[in-house]
């Protein structure tokens, strides 16, 4: 097993738990219709259901938030991440808005619309969803060892360079709006991008023209893998990893709600084209609000121009990665699946592999998320069939590649023995794997249906 990293920090301030008993998670599943998102948070012991927003902040950035200057233009903060923007990313101009998918509205319809395309190593759901709301199409070119579960390899994220220039022809290099790099990348477990990746990419778009956007939520943790995987960079710091990443794309849109440690935030960063810049902040305007505060509270502001220094100190990251391989070793010791190597911000149970018994149709990823709540009230999503829905054509259940149950973990929240919870109920579920049974669905909205549906276990 492999040792914990200590965290770098202490406790200054609690929040108390519920400790529930496995008749008031019976209860409270009843209750939800067996849907997570409709599971009272205050009925959840460890809550994994994403890391996003869920972050615990600093008494520096708690300080910085009485400190935010509230004026509506000019205000002190804004300045204040301005230059933390472009002290870190390197890039001239840097904008706030309200969170990730908020950057995506504001400077996508300016690259997108009508017959456009937009590549990416693999999209955000948003992300995909705001480009198609641009007009254009979106097309994902992972690459292949990124589908393999069991495959280690160090940058499963990577785009897929040859297939991308490829697709560039096929489609048109006229047509390609933007190319979006997603480190790291989210949709394939959180698994890290290479510099190499990021330079071969920038050059064949270079090459025809086509500008490319970094997709930066969680620059930091792709940061740290790199200096820990990429063998010319294991001397560097990771400010000047950072600088490097971000030389080879023309603009960043980012969640701060992941690696800047806060609790909402976007951030949009252009390299230095003044006036496709102009048009963002016509669209952060119209959008968001005005320039200096883009949708945020002058607390909010201070709190990320800090909260980005934190997420890049490098002791904090081998703490943060380092519970991302604790978890991971553990399962390991007990022959648990998930996508290997553990990525950055969760660990992706291959619930295909854990519960074989349970076809597709009848979400094995959904049911593991409901047995490991009523285990222990963890709580973790469904990225698999339930999360994909039905073909819009024909109304049948798509099959999807993957069958995860995503266990998020929120930045600086919880401790070792909370990790060890997590994985005990893990093994304890994969002991009675043949007698789980899978789901069925009894009510589904129209679009993005796991967020709201009612299922039934199936007797
Ligand atoms: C979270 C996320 C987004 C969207 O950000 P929000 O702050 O949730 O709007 C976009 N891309 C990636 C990779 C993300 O993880």
């Amino acid at each position: 097993m492999k040792k914990y990293v200590p965290e770098p920090f202490r406790i200054k301030m609690v929040e108390p738990i519920k400790m529930t008993t496995r008749e008031e998670r019976e209860e409270a599943l009843k209750k939800a219709h067996y849907n997570m998102f409709n599971v009272k948070a205050n009925m959840v012991y460890i809550d994994c259901l994403t890391d996003s927003g869920t972050n615990a902040m600093s008494d520096d950035q708690w300080s910085g938030v009485m400190k935010g200057d509230e004026a509506y233009a000019g205000g002190e903060s804004y300045f204040k991440l301005l230059e933390a923007g472009r002290d870190i990313f390197d890039y001239e101009f840097i904008q706030p808005v309200h969170q990730g998918r908020a950057a995506e509205k504001v400077v996508f319809p300016i690259l997108l619309g009508e017959g456009k395309y937009a590549i990416s190593n693999m999209f955000f759901d948003t992300t995909r969803a705001h480009v198609e709301l641009a007009g254009a199409r979106a097309i994902d070119c992972v690459v292949e060892e990124a589908k393999d579960p069991s495959k280690i390899a160090p940058f499963k994220g990577n785009m897929d360079v040859e297939k991308m220039e490829r697709l560039i022809n096929e489609l048109g290099p006229e047509n390609v709006g933007l190319i979006v790099m997603t480190i790291t990348n989210n949709s394939a477990g959180g698994q890290p991008v290479s510099i190499e990746n990021l330079k071969q990419v920038y050059e064949v778009a270079k090459k025809y023209n086509i500008l490319v956007d970094i997709d930066a939520a969680r620059f930091a943790e792709n940061a740290y893998f790199i200096k820990m995987r990429e063998e010319k960079y294991k001397d560097a710091s990771i400010e000047e990893i950072i600088k490097e990443c971000f030389k080879y794309a023309d603009m960043f849109t980012m969640s701060a709600k992941k690696d800047a440690i806060l609790n909402i935030g976007g951030l949009i960063g252009v390299k230095e084209d003044a006036e496709f810049f102009q048009l963002v902040k016509g669209n952060c305007i119209s959008y968001e609000g005005f320039v200096t505060y883009g949708g945020l509270s002058g607390r909010d502001l201070e709190a990320m121009a800090i909260g980005l220094y934190e997420g890049i100190n490098e002791d904090y990251l081998a703490y943060r990665i380092g519970q991302m391989e604790y978890l991971a070793s553990q399962l390991d010791d007990a022959g648990i699946p998930y996508q290997k190597p553990v990525g950055g911000h969760g660990i992706f149970l291959d619930a295909k592999a854990i519960l074989p018994n349970i076809p597709y149709y009848e979400f094995p990823a959904q049911s593991l998320a409901v047995e490991l709540y009523r285990e222990a009230g963890i709580r973790s999503t469904d990225i698999g069939s339930y999360m994909l829905g039905n073909d819009p054509d024909t109304g049948e259940q798509i099959e999807s590649e993957f069958e995860f149950t995503r266990l998020a973990i929120p930045r600086r929240v919880y401790t070792q023995a909370h990790l060890d919870v997590i994985a005990e109920a893990v093994k304890n579920v994969k002991e009675r794997a043949d007698e789980i049974k899978g789901l069925k669905i009894k009510w589904e909205p129209p679009v993005l249906r796991h967020f709201q549906a009612h299922l039934e276990p199936i007797e």
